[in-house]
């Protein structure tokens, strides 16, 4: 039995090097803090201006891919590489 070195498979990703996006869940977007997905201004009710009214913005966490770089990967690959 060789010790198996416990930074050869990433336990985040399983060396996949992205997981799925914490904040949207792989959705890509997420509701908007503005309005709280209502679409529209709680103080005008005017259409919100920063989702353009359909409640939903791009997840900004992951850029809209709805995938980040795994967090716990940077030290696996150095000792892996
Ligand atoms: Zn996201
Ligand atoms: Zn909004
Ligand atoms: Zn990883």
């Amino acid at each position: 039995m060789t010790a198996e070195d416990p930074f050869t498979t990433c336990p985040t990703c399983h060396n996949n090097e992205y997981i799925e996006c914490p904040e949207c869940q792989g959705e890509r977007i997420v509701h908007c803090l503005l309005c709280n997905g209502t679409g529209k201004n709680r103080e005008t009710g005017a259409r919100c201006l920063q989702c353009g009214g359909d409640g939903k913005t791009r997840c900004l966490r992951c850029n809209g891919v709805g995938e980040i770089r795994c967090p716990d990967c940077r030290s696996a690959r150095v000792l892996g590489a």
